[in-house]
């Protein structure tokens, strides 16, 4: 099928996609070339292992003209298509591929699912994995999520099914890559940084319906109307989730659409009902999650009670509204990951009240106002950690009582005496972590562990 066999392939950025794809193009014979902006040292180990996949590695600034003799590029997620040398390397007639085009191509029998969209990728991909393993499907679950798509490639004949979470930087990079189903789960302002307008980043998402026809399926947020914008361009049937139960109107007509209703939702067109009372999918946005999630299933094959046992079983993701304990009734819910302000309010919606907030670290600049707003009635107190502590206690002046806690471990400590049976000790700090922590995940881990220690 694929042609790789001592072509000249030159992979161009050494994260995990990039090494997954160059293993991938040695098993398929071709000659490679290894090429990262970072030094041989800073490389490290890495640089070790691409030269003991006999591949020949290229560190620093691209040498001129590098990229123009290969026949094929295959660009990692992480390295802008935009690059002048990219750009030149397609005006001279080198093909140029996104890691996942690649995996693609030398996977292409089975039938992928795929999940795109500003928030919730990893939730809906984790998720529609394990409805499609509850099937019994052999699924490999991954892309821009835990394992490179790349790995999937090397042992084709392993998957009955792909659930593959896509971003927007890898859907610039695919050509012919044709997901069976396609979701876009919603389109907020995000990674303005690399797009030059809202429609361009929209753009980017909408490529996850080109290459689809007939027999194939889209998915997406009835109630997101630049969504629903994107769906005109979709060439196979558009069903829909929708919350309310309105979608946009002057939207494309949809094939079916997925209702929330009390206690789970409905798939209107198939006439069926799903409970969803699993703590790890609470919150209407995790209500559109498991809705995206069930159309991918259900119109990929998936029997209806294996659905409902999935929606059940899900474990859930750390760091992301994470029950870690109940303790004399008190509950302790990590939910690390929420580094912006709209985060922090999806996870306020979650909870009918009688919160204790950590928030704080380092600030992102954005108002902290709609999480005030978004709080009242709801958060009995506010516990503030690290560096824009004293900006989140100035927007909570007169709103909530305030406690400068400035460490994680003062902020739990301070919880513990402050929380009744019934509460809970919600950890959604609005901001990054770098100025106390290695990242988010290290935040999350800390404070699990002091929780486990109480
Ligand atoms: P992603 O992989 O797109 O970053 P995650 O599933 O890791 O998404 O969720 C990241 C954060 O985004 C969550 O902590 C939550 O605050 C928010 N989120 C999750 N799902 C949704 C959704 N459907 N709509 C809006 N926000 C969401």
């Amino acid at each position: 099928s694929l042609a790789l066999s001592g072509q000249k392939v030159l992979v161009f950025g050494l994260a995990k996609s990039g090494v997954a794809a160059l293993r991938l193009l040695r098993q398929h014979g071709a000659q490679v070339t290894a090429l990262d902006a970072r030094t041989e040292e800073a490389l490290g180990e890495v640089g070790r292992e691409v030269k003991a996949l006999g591949a020949t590695l290229v560190t620093g600034p691209t040498p001129p003209g590098l990229l123009a003799s290969q026949d094929l590029v295959v660009v990692s997620p992480g390295v802008p298509l935009a690059l002048p040398e990219i750009q030149a390397a397609r005006s001279a007639g080198v093909a140029v591929w996104g890691e996942v085009e690649l995996a693609w191509r030398c996977v292409s029998d089975v039938p992928l699912f795929g999940i795109t969209g500003t928030n919730g990728k990893s939730t809906t991909t984790a998720l529609t994995g394990e409805l499609f393993i509850r099937g019994g499907r052999r699924t490999f679950v991954g892309g821009n999520l835990g394992r490179p798509f790349s790995e999937a490639a090397m042992a084709p004949k392993d998957w009955d099914a792909l659930v593959v979470e896509l971003s927007s930087f890898q859907l610039e990079g695919i050509r012919t890559l044709r997901p069976r189903g396609a979701v876009i789960l919603n389109l907020t302002p995000d990674h303005l940084d690399r797009y030059a307008s809202h429609a361009e980043y929209g753009a980017a998402k909408a490529r996850i319906f080109q290459n689809q026809q007939g027999t194939d399926f889209a998915v997406v947020n009835a109630e997101d109307a630049d969504v629903m914008g994107l769906a005109r361009e979709a060439k196979a049937p558009v069903y829909g989730f929708s919350v309310s139960g309105r979608p946009v109107v002057d939207a494309p007509k949809l094939a079916g659409l997925a209702v929330a209703e009390e206690g789970g939702f409905r798939l209107d067109f198939l006439g069926e009902r799903y409970r969803l009372n699993n703590r790890a999918l609470r919150g209407a946005h995790n209500a559109q999650n498991a809705m995206a999630a069930a159309l991918l299933a259900r119109l990929g094959g998936v029997a209806a009670d294996a659905v409902q046992a999935g929606l059940d079983s899900y474990p859930g993701l750390p760091h992301r509204l994470e029950s870690v304990r109940v303790l004399d009734g008190v509950e302790w819910v990590n939910d690390s990951k929420a580094t912006n302000v709209d985060s922090v309010l999806v996870a306020l919606r979650a909870f009918k009240g009688d919160l204790w907030l950590i928030a704080g670290g380092k600030g992102k600049g954005a108002p902290y106002a709609p999480m005030v707003d978004e709080g009242r009635g709801k958060v009995k107190g506010v516990l503030t950690i690290g560096q824009d502590a004293d900006t989140l206690a100035k927007s909570y002046a007169g709103q909530a009582p305030v406690h400068a806690c400035g460490t994680l471990a003062a902020a739990v400590a301070k919880a513990r005496e402050l929380a009744r049976a019934g509460d809970t000790v919600l950890l959604s700090p609005a901001c990054a972590s770098y100025d106390q922590f290695k990242n988010f995940e290290d935040r999350g881990d800390t404070f699990k562990r002091l929780v486990g220690a109480l």
